[in-house]
This record gives structure tokens, C-alpha cells and sequence, in this order.
């Protein structure tokens, strides 16, 4: 009988994070290799990673890097993307989530640099993040000089103290860009998408009036929880397996 190993697991877990990366690159979201989804075994408490600066088209799942926690390789011949201690302190902090997507997509990036948080101006908005898109604090000299990945994971877990990083899935890192999450990593990839789309339309919502206002409270709650939480009640029931 064939054996089952956690590395059976593992190979699905490399197919998503894999398929999560390629969607980036799809949906326009990363330029040259700048971007990176991963997604974590809770069970085996390890991380699935893109490798650092491989070309996407000729990724394949073999190439992606296994660590654990830590960051201690695993499995893997490649070095694992630069920014997996951001990641990995998300993991660590917020764990409802299964996958994180970092980009540095034009519009969300051009907010981040602005250091302006998106204000919810519609609907769409609403669907996906339950308030504002929040952005970080720049990080201090210190905390660039050392650590920096993982200093910019500490300061996006500060970002959440008093928010919840379940209905809010992403964040502007301050003079940076966005990272997203979700409870695997094809949504982490998909919430990078619709976080470029909503900061493109906040974009020219104040271009074509600087004074819009937020969205009205009760809207805003309306289509966030028709969406998720226990009574949501958009698409089609969740059928048990
Ligand atoms: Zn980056």
C-alpha cells in the first residue's frame, strides 16, 4: 500500500501557491519578479513559498520552497523568496489565514506611497474589506537596518490591533505596497486583485470629486455581511464535503 506522506499534501499545497503566483502575474499585478504568494500547511506547520527572482514562466511546482516557521528550509534547492519573514509573521499572528499575496501593483502601491489609506467608496469595496484599507506606520530606521522583512510583518500585525484581520484582508505597507491574505493562497491572489481594482476606482473617485465622501455605514454593512460572516447569504450555499 502506497504510503501516505505529508509531502502528498505538500504537493497540493506547492499546485495553489503555484496557480496563486501565475494569477498574479496574469491579472497584471506584478512586474519582472517583483511579487510573491505563499500558503501554509496549519497541520505540518509548514510554509509553501515562491522561490526568490525564477522567472514565472518556467516555474514549476518542484521549484517552490518548503520552510517551516522559522523559515528553516524544509524542502527545496532554491532560496525562498526574500520577503518570507513578512510572511511568516502574518502566518504566526493571524491564524485564520492560509495564504498571503504581496505585490507591488501600480495603483494599491501608489497609495501605499502616498501613505493614505483607501476609503471605502462603494460597493465593491464593501464586498471584500469591512472598512478602510488600512496602511501601515513607515517603519523606523532601525527596523529597516535589521529584520526589515520581518519588521514589516511587525508593522502591518500592529496596522490590526483593533482591526479584524478576517474581514479586513489586506494592507498598504507604508512607501511599499500591499499585502493580502485569505484562508488559502488563490484567495490571498484574489484579494490582491480586487484590492488593485478598489484603490484604482477610489483613485478616480477623487479625481472626479475631491470631495467624496465614504460610503454610508449601513451600505458598507450591508454588502460586507451579505458576503460573509454567519448570515451572509450572496452566491450559492457552501456545500459540505
Ligand atoms: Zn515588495
Amino acid at each position: 500500500m502506497a504510503k501516505r506522506s505529508p509531502s502528498m499534501l505538500l504537493a497540493d499545497l506547492r499546485r495553489a501557491v503555484l496557480e496563486a503566483n501565475l494569477e498574479l502575474v496574469r491579472r497584471g499585478l506584478v512586474l519582472f519578479t517583483f511579487g510573491n504568494a505563499s500558503g501554509i500547511s496549519r497541520k505540518d506547520g509548514l510554509v509553501v513559498i515562491k522561490p526568490s527572482g525564477v522567472p514565472y514562466d518556467k516555474m514549476k511546482p518542484v521549484d517552490l520552497v518548503v520552510t517551516d516557521l522559522d523559515g528553516e528550509i524544509v524542502e527545496g534547492k532554491l532560496r525562498p523568496s526574500s520577503d518570507l519573514p513578512t510572511h511568516l509573521v502574518l502566518y504566526k499572528s493571524f491564524p485564520n489565514i492560509g495564504g498571503v499575496s504581496h505585490t507591488h501593483s501600480e495603483y494599491a502601491t501608489a497609495w501605499a506611497q502616498a501613505r493614505r489609506a483607501i476609503p471605502c467608496f462603494g460597493t465593491t469595496h464593501a464586498d471584500y474589506f469591512h472598512g478602510d484599507v488600512p496602511v501601515t506606520e513607515e517603519l523606523k530606521d532601525s527596523e529597516i537596518a535589521s529584520n526589515y522583512e520581518q519588521n514589516t510583518g511587525r508593522a502591518i500585525v500592529r496596522t490590526f490591533h483593533g482591526r479584524d484581520y478576517s474581514s479586513i484582508p489586506g494592507v498598504l505597507v507604508a512607501n511599499h505596497g500591499p499585502f493580502t491574505w485569505g484562508p488559502n493562497p488563490g484567495a490571498s491572489a484574489h484579494n490582491a486583485v480586487i484590492l488593485e481594482s478598489v484603490a484604482r476606482m477610489a483613485y478616480f473617485t477623487l479625481d472626479i470629486n475631491a470631495q467624496a465622501q465614504a460610503i454610508q455605514r449601513s451600505l458598507h454593512d450591508k454588502h460586507f455581511l451579505r458576503k460573509h460572516g454567519k448570515d451572509a447569504y450572496y452566491g450559492q450555499p457552501k456545500e459540505k464535503k
